[in-house]
């Protein structure tokens, strides 16, 4: 994998970089060309006009010397580095001035040089043109005009004549430059992909070794990365997982080991009074006795697959509620009811402190009885002996909070936690109640958390314990 990666960005890089060399290469040397010959057109032309208008004007104003003329024609060829020519409107050359000599034409010495079909028309409106002018220049040569006029006469023309290839020289040598430029950038680049190439793939593969492991069961390993990059943000993200998985599998290990043990004491003691009445060792007297322990063991191992049966229905997400409207009030004074038995026993009283006479609420009407059915019955259970239960409802922001109050053996601080958790019972409770199995109020939770709704639990180990939770308002009934 790493060779295919880094060979695939390389190439990557390589293509890029050989197309964006081959357009630099086709269209830089064009582009410098004409932008040197426009400015070096437009720097002739300024320099043409300030001879034409300054230096022309005042010799054929007859306000200079021609010697003068002379030598300020022979300083602008030099420092044009051109040929300056001064022409006469029927194209007669008046001055040929290069950057080394001045040479003076005159109509005096009979060294007139006239330019074969001159016709300043033939350059049109441009006040520049490239070729050998009339066949003057063995090269082709850029030449700028500017005309000279003394109170509106047109005496003449200032032509500045450049080599062209001098021109192109300059813009090679631009062109030179900005190749060397994009080389080193081209180099600094692939070092740049590399490198990050390199510790993409290596973070890459950090990844894939722990998705290998954990495709085959192997959580144990986190991946520890400190990239804030997509790749970052998919190692945390299996990392995370990873956990929750080995979390899950050891929640898995610990219910079944829970359930097992749950099964096998019941069932042991039940084969073993059975076996006992069947030799005889169990007397035909005492036989009663031991046949209400079966039936309470049996009773217990009903009541645990039932539990567990409730709880996989409902750890599945999306478990179906019924909905409908119920009176909340009404449910709690029929449960209660069902405790009679048992309250009597231990002397135990209900108080019930209901808002309103009815009291309409939003949920599956079967669920929430469980609900309630679980937290009267840890009360009636942990409950001290001749004390009472406080069931209370009240209505805030649209909610009905359901209380169950008990004065009894309380949670202790470090299992208020814990309770939730299947099969957990403290320590404290395990005397009091040998029939329950630990799964009441993780069923409850599991209840309530499905209709999103929230159960608190407010406890003082020896005082007592809280159990509040809340329900939506019916909306229909809300005024009644
Ligand atoms: P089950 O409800 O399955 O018959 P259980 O009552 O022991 O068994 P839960 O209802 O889940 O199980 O309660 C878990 C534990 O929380 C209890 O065993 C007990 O230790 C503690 N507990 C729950 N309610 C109370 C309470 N009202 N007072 C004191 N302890 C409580
Ligand atoms: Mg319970």
């Amino acid at each position: 994998m790493k060779q295919r990666f880094f060979q695939k960005v390389l190439l990557s890089v390589i293509i890029f970089i050989v197309i964006a060399f081959g357009i630099l290469s086709s269209v830089t040397p064009i582009l410098t060309k004409n932008y040197m010959m426009k400015k070096e057109a437009r720097n002739m032309y300024r320099e043409a006009n300030f001879v034409a208008a300054d230096y022309g004007i005042s010799y054929f104003s007859q306000n200079s010397t021609l010697m003068d003329f002379q030598k300020q024609m022979e300083v602008v060829g030099r420092y044009l580095d051109c040929d300056v020519w001064i022409i006469d409107p029927q194209g007669v050359i008046l001055f040929k001035a290069s950057d080394r000599s001045v040479a003076l034409h005159n109509a005096d010495e009979n060294f007139m040089e006239q330019i074969e079909g001159f016709d300043i028309t033939d350059f049109g409106n441009s006040y520049s043109h490239t070729g050998d002018f009339y066949g003057y220049f063995s090269e082709d040569v850029l030449s700028v005009f500017s005309p000279i006029t003394v109170r509106y006469t047109l005496k003449g023309y200032v032509v500045v004549h450049k080599p062209t290839e001098q021109i192109i020289n300059t813009s090679n040598d631009v062109t030179m430059i900005s190749y060397y430029t994009v080389l080193i950038l081209a180099i600094l680049i692939i070092l740049a992909v590399l490198i990050w190439a390199f510790c993409y793939q290596r973070s890459l593969k950090q990844i894939t070794d722990a998705a290998t492991k954990y495709s085959k069961g192997d959580f144990s390993q986190a991946i520890s990365m400190r990239r804030e990059d997509e790749l970052g943000c998919i190692a945390r993200t299996m990392s995370y997982m990873a956990d929750e998985l080995n979390t899950l599998e050891d929640d898995q290990r610990k219910f079944i080991s829970n359930v097992s043990h749950d099964f096998r004491s019941p069932l042991t003691s039940i084969k073993g009074y059975i076996e006992a009445i069947q030799d005889g060792t169990i007397p035909i007297e005492m036989q009663d006795k031991y046949l209400n322990i079966i039936i309470f063991e049996t009773d217990r191992l009903t009541k645990l697959t039932q539990d567990l049966l409730d709880l996989n229905k409902m750890g599945h997400k999306g478990v179906r509620l019924d909905i409908a409207d119920f009176d909340i009030n009404q449910m709690i004074r029929t449960t209660t009811m069902t405790f009679e038995g048992i309250c009597q026993k231990k002397g135990l009283s209900f108080d019930l402190v209901l808002t309103g006479k009815e009291l309409f609420v939003t949920g599956d009407m079967s669920k929430i009885q469980q609900v309630l059915y679980n937290l009267i019955d840890n009360a009636t259970k942990f409950s001290n002996n001749n004390t009472s239960i406080k069931i209370e409802t009240n209505i805030k922001n649209e909610k009905v909070l359901i209380s169950v109050k008990d004065h009894g053996i309380g949670i202790p601080n470090d299992s208020i936690k814990k309770i939730w958790e299947r099969f957990y019972k403290t320590d404290l409770s395990r005397g009091k109640d040998k029939k329950g199995t630990g799964l009441g109020l993780a069923i409850v939770k599991e209840i309530i958390q499905a209709h999103g709704e929230h159960i608190n639990v407010i406890s003082t180990e020896g005082v007592g314990t809280e159990f509040i939770f809340t329900m939506p308002l019916s909306k229909s009934k809300e005024k009644l």
